[in-house]
């Protein structure tokens, strides 16, 4: 055990030389030297400190579904939330939960619960925390409707920010330009509902999901950012690249704005897909797609 592993499993349990494609919804990625699974909020704060005294770097992982790893190795710490920082109340219909609570199980829990507001978040595979950084969202709703205030962990201080603090736009919020605060928790507004009426809109999205996406398969949800004037999907079927494969990357029959790993792909096979679109898109229609999924590692 080298002296940062023994130093980091003090706070937290540490595991070394981990695959990152383990560790994403799109099971592409090389190895990352340690990673750390935190549950409180003196944890990570000593994890942080230690990653600063030592120069290591470090990033936060929600459940990596929205993440294309690079085939490199990462020198540094993942520290993953989704583990440790789940614990969640509710207090009528204010729900308060950790960052790495899941997306659908707390939409499952509102609605036992007859609360509505997080029936968009049912099929999002992604924690609260991811969730909230990249204001996810789905059918016209996203986080930012319900996000009251955010509790993030910025320069060693544990702060609440108000949902006007945090600058929410389409799947955009400050957070992604500040990448050293660490979203530790979110407050949210529900509304009183019916659990059976929430039950079967939840019922009926999954099924349209299921029929619309590939879930079969490993990805990371839609590549491209809708531009304004025209949906994503729209102008990759245009350039005909339904179903295109590069190295074992394919442009999903079923959803083209979902590129799977069909087989063993890399992230060098990835991107060679990405940048064909990009090319082919700009040619054809003068339009500039801009990638959803975010990229890690990558130099
Ligand atoms: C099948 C499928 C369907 C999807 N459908 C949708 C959809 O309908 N709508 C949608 O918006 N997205 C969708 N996604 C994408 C993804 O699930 C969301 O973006 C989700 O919010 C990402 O959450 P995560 O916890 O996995 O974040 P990660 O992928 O782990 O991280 C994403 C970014 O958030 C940062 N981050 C994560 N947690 C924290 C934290 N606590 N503090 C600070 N930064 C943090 C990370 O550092 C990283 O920069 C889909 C993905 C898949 C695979």
């Amino acid at each position: 055990m080298n002296d940062i592993t023994e130093r980091l499993s003090k706070f937290a349990p540490v595991e070394t030389d981990v695959s990152l494609a383990q560790m994403t919804t799109l099971r592409i990625g090389g190895n990352a030297h340690y990673a750390v699974y935190p549950d409180n909020l003196l944890a990570l704060d000593g994890i942080i400190q230690l990653a600063k005294e030592e120069g290591v770097a470090y990033k936060v992982f929600g459940k990596g579904s929205n993440m294309l790893c690079s085939d490199d190795y990462f020198e540094g710490i993942i520290i993953r939330l989704d583990h440790g920082f789940n614990d969640y109340w509710f207090d009528g219909d204010e729900l308060t939960a950790e960052a790495g609570c899941s997306l659908i199980y707390m939409s499952q829990e509102a609605m036992k619960r007859g609360y509505s507001g997080l029936e968009f978040a049912s099929g999002i595979p992604g924690t609260i925390g991811g969730g909230v950084f990249m204001n996810a969202g789905a059918y016209r709703s996203s986080m930012s409707e319900i996000v009251e205030a955010v509790y993030v962990y910025v320069d060693g201080n544990a702060i609440w920010m108000s949902a006007e603090e945090c600058r929410f736009g389409y799947r955009t919020s400050i957070f992604k330009e500040h990448p050293d605060w660490i979203i530790l928790a979110a407050r949210m507004n529900l509304k009183e509902g019916e659990t059976e009426k929430i039950r079967t809109l939840m019922d009926d999205r999954r099924k349209r999901r299921l029929a619309s996406q590939p879930l079969d398969k490993p990805s990371a949800g839609s590549v491209f950012r809708n531009p304004d004037e025209v949906p994503a999907w729209k102008l990759i079927e245009g350039i005909g690249y339904r179903g295109k494969m590069i190295g074992g990357a394919k442009v999903s029959d079923k959803h083209v704005n979902f590129i799977i790993n069909e087989d063993g792909a890399t992230a060098y096979d990835f991107m060679r897909l990405v940048n064909e679109i990009k090319d082919k898109v700009r040619e054809k229609y003068g339009i500039d797609l801009h990638m959803e999924v975010e990229r890690f590692n990558w130099h």
